[in-house]
């Protein structure tokens, strides 16, 4: 068996790192099992969805490096709806209903009232021919519901949450279409999965109740069901994300420097019992991917957790990766060297004016002659191999110094801070000119 995931956003608004972390599922267990990755656009609404977010769509999971072997896109398959609504509806499975949304809402109040569960009561499966005409002919236009076989329980292995079992009768009937002939996403999304060889269906733990209809959908279709595994949602560090999920789409997470390997390295985990780890190449991580890891509860998202693993992904990324976000001149000995110290790809600017200068070094005080040493020690010392040491060694036999008082003041001459990376690596990009003038102008003060 292919194995064949589908990712099927509804292009309504950018993605953001509950349903990345959906897409990313999707496409590591197709990719662990050889299979194939859909992304499918659910966009039979055509109201609210938009070509502007279809597209943030593709670039996002393109940046990402989530690419789909194929693409669909449910506004392309309407009369294949059209087909099957038609042939389910000769089989019995689908029924026209005429209540008005304000009948329907009495309905449930009633229900309620009497400590009931609001469940449609299928008064439209009473209704005779003659009452649906007069009904028509009154200009009232019916919506359509799919019959539920109360009969069956509905049960089914779900890959994470285990068994499950749902009873039809506690359940409406849903509704698949609105009376002016557009498609809720029950239907045509069941329909699709059949078509498309869907296998495995990978989504959030909000579409359980769905898969229970769907299920049903299936059956009344002939068809075999995919199999289904719903991951528990994704909460904040402090609760709900759902209201801060807008600064948590690609572009703002790009924004604040964010590589999409540690978006890729932290989602991958989240929520599982696997370790978090930095991986840049995604293949360990395909690689160790199973649904048995992932738990019940929901998975805490912390935007502190991903700039840590995003600083563990910059200290590894090669310079190829990088090169166009780099300054002018910015080489790959220049990224080497200050790669370790940086939290974002976009900090190396910074380190490379400390690199260019000019800079500010802090009064030398007690260490003048010591920097004047060293400037002349700077001057005359072989710069082709290892610089730093050179300097430092032949300092410290010549002054006595050692640790602190022997590099500190160095430090802070060629760089003008306290801290940063290592001078081993940041001296010959400095080079013999710069700092022997950074040392001489420091020395005097
Ligand atoms: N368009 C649906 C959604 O975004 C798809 C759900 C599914 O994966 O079936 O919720």
């Amino acid at each position: 068996m292919t194995v064949i995931t589908r990712f099927a956003p509804s292009p309504t608004g950018t993605l953001h790192v509950g349903n990345i972390r959906t897409a990313l599922h999707n496409w590591m267990f197709a990719r662990a099992r050889g299979g194939k990755f859909l992304l499918r656009i659910d966009d039979t609404d055509a109201e609210r969805s938009e070509e502007r977010f279809v597209d943030a769509i593709r670039a996002d999971l393109a940046w990402l490096g989530l690419h789909p072997d194929h693409e669909e896109r449910q506004s392309a398959r309407f009369a294949r709806y059209e087909t099957v609504f038609a042939e389910l509806r000769a089989a019995g499975h689908i029924y026209p209903a005429y209540e008005s949304a304000q009948e329907l809402d009495l309905k449930r109040k009633i229900l309620r009232g009497r400590g009931l569960p609001p469940v449609y009561d299928r008064a439209a499966l009473a209704l005779t021919d003659a009452d649906r005409a007069r009904l028509e002919a009154e200009g009232v236009k019916p919506h359509w519901r799919f019959r539920l076989d109360h009969a069956t329980p509905i049960v089914w292995d779900d890959l994470i949450r285990g068994p499950q079992r749902f009873e039809a009768q506690t359940m409406s009937d849903p509704v698949i279409r609105r009376a002016d002939g557009s498609w809720l996403y029950m239907l045509p999304s069941a329909i699709d999965d059949r078509d498309m060889g869907v296998t495995h269906v990978v989504r959030g733990e909000d579409h359980v109740t769905n898969t229970a209809l769907q299920l049903q959908m299936f059956a009344a279709m002939g068809v075999a069901a995919p199999a289904f595994a719903h991951e528990a949602l994704l909460t904040g560090a402090e609760g709900k994300l759902s209201k801060r999920l807008g600064s948590l789409g690609i572009d703002a997470l790009r924004g604040e420097g964010i590589e999409p390997e540690a978006i890729v390295a932290l989602l991958a985990r989240l929520g599982t019992s696997q370790p978090v780890e930095p991986h840049v190449d995604p293949a360990p991580l395909i690689a160790a991917f199973d649904f048995a890891h992932f738990g019940r509860a929901p998975a805490k998202f912390d935007e502190r957790e991903l700039a840590q693993v995003n600083a563990r992904i910059v200290h590894q990324l090669p310079f190829e990766r990088v090169v166009d976000r780099l300054p002018a001149g910015m080489d790959a000995a220049a990224w080497q060297a200050v790669r370790p110290n940086l939290e974002q790809v976009a900090g190396a600017a910074e380190w490379w004016h400390v690199v260019e200068g000019p800079v500010a070094a802090p009064a030398p005080g007690e260490d003048a002659d010591y920097l004047r040493h060293a400037a002349a020690l700077a001057r005359s010392i072989d710069w082709s191999g290892d610089p730093w040491h050179t300097l430092t060694q032949a300092l410290k036999e010549a002054t006595g110094r050692k640790g602190k008082a022997l590099f500190l003041p160095l430090r802070r001459a060629l760089t003008g801070l306290d801290h940063g990376p290592d001078m081993a690596a940041l001296l010959p990009l400095i080079g013999r000119e710069r700092a022997v003038a950074r040392l001489d102008s420091n020395a005097a003060g």
